[in-house]
């Protein structure tokens, strides 16, 4: 008998819904991660009197009892909604270029729409031709990719197939003509990590539409609460779990798995590993390329690592309403173009886009009265950092901080006035703390052929199974669910053994 049915290697989102599922099947699991707390990127830390949100600026997917998301049926089979506090966001976004424009969408279709409309009257019919395509494409792409209808094809679900795979700038600049117009409507490109040019329209309209219809979502305690809550499940579903443990090898023999090592050295005999590490770390660095088979590592080799993130976590002094920020999610640019922002993600010149998250907006409890934090991110390759001294990195990272608060304080005068904790992180950061090549926090690159749709979860090594961004999409909700889905799948073969 192995030491347990299945060994999950990481708790970030898809680990600990892959974990969690497990344990409530009755399979014996461990899970191991590398960090002191679960979560991966779903985690908090603390500063001064601020436990800073690391990640989540807005969940998709949840929805409400009475019309639920997907995700919030992944949380309920975990038994953990009603232990997490979830905070509505009544805003989609704000989306300014200073001297450009100014737009506040709510996240509601005819409110959006109407919005759109007043700013850009002459675009009328593209604007409501674009949101009746967006929703059309959204409903065939639930039946073909979430409903598994056996009958799916071109004929029953013509405009899934035909336009899963194009890029979104084509269909942007068939229905809507202004630039800064295509900016407002397409802004979650970053959500994604790739600009329209180079995401395919179902990666972005899938996005757009979850958090239209299920609408954005955070949490009380952010998303640690999350993690923590799954993490909970999972223990008392009987699960074992190691923190400060990384896995360090994962022995195949004869193509199948056969045990986990551990970095304190102890061996893990097991048939099943779930890797939420990606596939890189899991093939190359755990199991030694020369173990792997040939097919597997050339399709690993036409993959590329995904962007990371540069934040700067700010706690202020204030209510954000001192500071003029009446709106949670607020994406500052200083272009409406997005091939030139994402371009100037691969430099240290600073940054033609960024978010700014303010989470007591919605929840005036989030940081301590009378203080309230934001987190200001843009998104950057990990390249450019590599080539900064190590003795010049900390004055490399301060220098891009202080770009990128100029960027934001266009809109909001006053943050400097009033920034009382600062914490930058790079995406060094992001690779020390996740592991990740590049430090990536989306996986790999999704670029239009490449979507996470034709991804597969399950390795050509016997036992061996992928969960989190590098085997799908990005992003909480389609994290949560492949770990979610990954439990299904290796619970069906635990059985049928
Ligand atoms: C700054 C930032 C902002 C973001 N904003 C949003 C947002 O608003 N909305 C959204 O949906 N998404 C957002 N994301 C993206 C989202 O957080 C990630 O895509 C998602 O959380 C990744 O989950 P994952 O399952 O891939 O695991 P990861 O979070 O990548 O975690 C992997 C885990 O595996 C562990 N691990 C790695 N190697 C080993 C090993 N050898 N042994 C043991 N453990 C190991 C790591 O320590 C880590 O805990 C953001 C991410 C960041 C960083």
């Amino acid at each position: 008998m192995p030491d347990y049915d299945v060994v999950v290697i990481g708790a970030g989102n898809g680990g600990l819904t892959a974990a969690a599922g497990l344990a409530k099947r009755g399979h014996k699991t461990l899970l191991l991660e590398r960090h002191n707390v679960p979560g991966g990127c779903a985690t908090s830390f603390i500063r001064g009197r601020f436990e800073f949100e690391v990640a989540l600026h807005q969940l998709s997917g949840m929805g409400f009892p009475e019309f639920p998301g997907p995700l919030r049926g992944v949380l309920a089979d975990l038994g953990v909604v009603d232990k997490i506090d979830f905070i509505q966001q009544k805003n989609l976004y704000r989306v300014v270029v200073p001297g450009t424009m100014d737009i506040n969408l709510k996240a509601e279709r005819a409110s959006a729409q109407e919005t759109l409309i007043e700013k850009y009257p002459a675009e009328k019919d593209g604007i409501i031709k674009f949101f009746d395509l967006l929703y059309a494409f959204c409903l065939e792409a639930v039946n073909v990719l979430y409903m598994n209808d056996p009958e799916a094809g071109p004929a029953k679900y013509p405009l899934f197939f035909q336009l899963a795979l194009k890029d979104t700038q084509g269909i942007l600049d068939e229905y809507l003509k202004d630039q800064s117009l295509q900016n407002a409507v397409a802004i979650y490109w970053s959500y994604a990590g790739l600009p329209p040019s180079r995401l395919s329209f179902m990666e972005f309209a899938m996005t757009l539409w979850a958090y239209l219809e299920f609408k954005p979502w955070h949490m009380k305690g952010g998303s640690q609460a999350m993690s923590n809550a799954i993490c909970d499940a999972f223990i008392n579903f009987g699960g074992d779990v190691r923190f400060n443990c990384a896995a360090r090898k994962i022995n195949v023999v004869g193509g199948k798995i056969k045990s986990v090592i551990t970095e304190d050295g102890d061996e893990i005999s097991t048939e099943y590993v779930v890797s939420n590490a990606g596939p890189i770390t899991t093939l190359i660095d755990l199991i030694g390329a020369e173990n792997c088979p040939a097919d597997e590592l050339k399709t690993l080799n036409a993959r590329t690592v995904g962007l990371s993130a540069f934040t700067v976590y700010m706690g202020f002094d204030c209510d954000p309403s001192e500071m003029g920020i009446d709106k949670a999610t607020n994406f500052i640019c200083s272009t409406t173009d997005a091939d030139r922002a994402y371009r100037f993600m691969k430099t240290l010149d600073g940054a033609e886009y960024s978010l700014l998250t303010c989470y007591d907006v919605d929840d005036p409890d989030f940081s301590p009265r009378g203080a309230c934090q934001a987190s200001l991110v843009t998104l950057q390759y990990m390249q450019p950092w590599l080539t900064v001294p190590p003795e010049k990195y900390y004055d490399a990272k301060y220098r891009f901080a202080d770009k990128l608060i100029d960027l934001a304080a266009k809109v909001f005068p006053d943050l400097r006035k009033h920034l009382e904790e600062a914490e930058p992180a790079t995406p060094l950061t992001h690779m020390r703390y996740l592991g990740h090549p590049g430090g990536s926090i989306y996986g790999s690159e999704h670029f239009t052929r490449e979507t996470g749709m034709f991804l597969q979860s399950k390795s050509m090594i016997q036992g061996l199974h992928f969960t989190g961004a590098w085997n799908g999409s990005g992003g909480f909700q389609p994290t949560l669910q492949s770990g979610a889905s990954a439990a299904r799948q290796v619970s069906r073969l635990l059985k049928m053994q």
